[in-house]
């Protein structure tokens, strides 16, 4: 641990002001938090587990210890209760300092948010909220109690990520619960979480695949069938440790079930928001890769020679414009996180697509007109902005929003109207 990465940070302010963006004095405090914690103790930690392509689980038995874990987790079940937009401000301020750990993180909280905050906001019959109450309960106690963390693989290399079928993990019921099989691929936190929130298709012998009988189940790691294999030596989020997730006959039973039967469905259609939580990783390594221009062009990085380059004209204006596409970036996102709600109208809904794929493109875009504008000894491996550059390639694939499906959406969207057609 370098303690000199903690001076370089200890002065950062936060990314979304709390004056500027109107936030309250909690979602401030909040956020603050996160960001004292991702200087102090992140930045410090991420330059050798990004080397060895290792989990930083002590991070993640740190973030417990700060409440972190159960930053989502509703305030009566003994969290810190989070909106959707805290989290997100929160998380980007963790993606300034490690960005492997932020995503890794997110699919944590995903497993509190999208059962606690998002939950509330759905429509479900008085029985269904009662079993979801029950059931969350218990995985609330577990991560408030114990730290358990989860992990939320839902990736299997085909149409299912992108939300265009049916995923191909299967959950069989039988007495008392699901005899699960499938593969996930790219799954993070494989081999370090407690519990992996899988999603699958419930299907009895006979039936169709349909998206609309998707299971949420929480998966324990130990569990008889639990296997996870391959190996992880990716370009970027090394840390992530994402390898391939493999379920035989994994016997789950019902109180495992992190959402009632049909409701992850009616979650993905109508709280479309759900999806953007991949981003707030990426807005923070956008602030990163330009607070080390600032930091670099000064002369003031710890560990690099004292030599000032911010007199030259290009690379003021090369700072300008990161800066402006750092604005733009920042205010497209706030507003889209701070939309996100139950039945969104479509000029939200695009907005969020256009904000997802804003982040992903630019916080790989500044990163790399950092390097350019700081120069050769900035591209030096030791240096974070080299770890920024990669990590922030990722974005922009991660399903189901990748770049591509954000485009995709808004061109015919914009174009058509539900149900139109030109025939
Ligand atoms: C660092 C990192 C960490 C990750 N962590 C997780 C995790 O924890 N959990 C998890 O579930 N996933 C995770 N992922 C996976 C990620 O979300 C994607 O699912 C993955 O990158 C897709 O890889 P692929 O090569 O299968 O992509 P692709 O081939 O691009 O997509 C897979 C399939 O999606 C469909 N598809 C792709 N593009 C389109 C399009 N434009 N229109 C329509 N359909 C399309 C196609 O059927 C395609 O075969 C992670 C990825 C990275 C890079």
């Amino acid at each position: 641990m370098n303690p000199r990465d903690f001076d370089q940070h200890d002065a950062d302010a936060p990314i979304f002001d709390r004056a500027a963006f109107r936030l309250s004095k909690e979602e401030a405090e909040l956020i603050d938090k996160a960001r004292r914690f991702g200087a102090r103790v992140l930045a410090p930690r991420a330059a050798q587990h990004d080397r060895d392509a290792t989990f930083p689980i002590e991070n993640f038995r740190d973030m417990h210890g700060e409440g972190l874990l159960a930053i989502c987790v509703p305030e009566d079940e003994g969290g810190e209760g989070a909106s959707f937009k805290t989290y997100c401000l929160a998380a980007a301020e963790l993606g300034r300092y490690c960005g492997a750990t932020a995503l890794s993180w997110n699919m944590h909280v995903c497993s509190t948010l999208w059962t606690g905050a998002l939950a509330d906001d759905l429509e479900m019959s008085a029985e269904e909220r009662d079993e979801h109450n029950a059931r969350r309960s218990l995985h609330y106690k577990r991560i408030v109690g114990d730290g358990a963390i989860y992990s939320q693989p839902f990736s299997e290399g085909g149409p299912a990520a992108a939300g265009a079928a049916a995923f191909g993990t299967e959950a069989k019921p039988v007495d008392g619960g699901f005899l699960v099989s499938g593969k996930k691929i790219i799954a993070s936190l494989s081999g370090a979480a407690d519990y992996y929130g899988v999603l699958c298709t419930e299907r009895a012998e006979g039936d169709a695949a349909s998206r609309r009988n998707t299971l949420y189940l929480a998966i324990p790691a130990k569990a008889d069938g639990v296997s996870v294999v391959g190996d992880w030596d990716p370009l970027g989020m090394r840390a992530t440790v994402s390898r391939t997730l493999l379920l035989k006959d994994v016997f789950v039973p019902e109180e495992e079930m992190l959402m009632p039967r049909g409701v992850y469905f009616r979650a993905a259609t109508s709280w479309p928001h759900m999806f953007l939580t991949l981003s707030p990783t990426y807005m923070g390594l956008a602030q990163a890769a330009y607070d080390f221009t600032v930091v670099y062009l000064r002369g003031e990085l710890p560990g690099t020679p004292p030599v000032k380059r911010r007199m030259y004209p290009t690379k003021q204006i090369a700072l300008a414009e990161m800066r402006i596409m750092l604005e733009q970036t920042k205010a497209l996102w706030f507003q889209a996180v701070s939309e996100a709600r139950a039945e969104p109208t479509k000029e939200q809904v695009l907005r969020a697509y256009a904000a997802q794929f804003t982040v992903m493109e630019n916080a790989n875009a500044l990163a790399a007109k950092a390097i350019r504008t700081c120069g050769g000894q900035a591209m030096l491996k030791n240096l974070s902005l080299v770890r920024i550059y990669r990590d922030s390639r990722c974005g922009s694939l991660m399903l189901p929003w990748t770049a591509e499906i954000c485009l995709d959406r808004l061109g015919r969207e914009s174009l058509y109207e539900p149900g139109e057609t030109d025939g």
